[in-house]
């Protein structure tokens, strides 16, 4: 299985370092030829807004529609949440959104660098998998809120009552950085 991991800006090298470290094969992305050749795709956090503008100029937007269209897992948080989701809130104007997943996302929801935080969050479908009933260590940097999620999308985590982890079919989608968490699991059960 090979992993890719999209590289345009933000925390890719983490992400590429963690697969790695379950023998998991794991390659940056930043054209669309590439996505032929992966199984799997993590959109890492990041800042939404340059993502969107190099993932337009690079001609990326189509193609990542079609890779998560075509039914193989995608994994992403964070700034990689706004991307997947169907409607970004407080975004830029020109800012494009992939609409993989019908939620609508809140930048900076809960509000500027200073108010970023890390709260432990029960994850059951981990306990589910097999990978323990330990609560999942949430670093949450400049996080989106998921304000609202559509029919058919299943909320895995909640933090302050709202939806943290969310999954639709092969999709999950993710507010904060499990990159950063020193806990592998989420990414177990992504490539598992
Ligand atoms: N607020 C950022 C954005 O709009 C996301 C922050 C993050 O990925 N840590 O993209």
């Amino acid at each position: 299985m090979t992993v890719g991991v999209l590289a345009l800006q933000g925390a890719f090298g983490l992400h590429v370092d963690l697969l790695e470290s379950l023998g998991v094969r794991a390659v940056e992305v930043r054209r669309a030829d590439q996505l032929d050749s992966v199984d799997r795709l993590v959109l890492p956090g990041g800042e939404s807004t340059t993502m969107s503008m190099l993932a337009e100029r690079f001609d990326l937007l189509e193609p990542l529609r079609d890779f998560c269209r075509s039914g193989r897992p995608v994994f992403g948080t964070c700034a990689g949440a706004i991307l997947l989701g169907s409607e970004i809130l407080d975004g830029r104007d020109d800012q494009h959104c992939l609409g993989a997943v019908d939620i609508s996302v809140r930048r900076n929801g809960f509000g500027r660098q200073v108010d970023s935080f890390e709260i432990d969050v029960d994850v059951d479908a981990l306990a589910t998998a097999g990978l323990g009933d330990a609560p999942f260590h949430a670093v949450c940097i400049r996080a989106p809120v998921i304000e609202r999620v559509g029919d058919g999308v299943e909320v895995m985590a909640r933090i302050d009552g709202s939806p943290a982890l969310v999954r639709d079919g092969a999709i999950m989608v993710a507010i904060f950085h499990p990159e950063l968490a020193g806990d592998r699991r989420l990414h177990e059960l992504f490539v598992g």
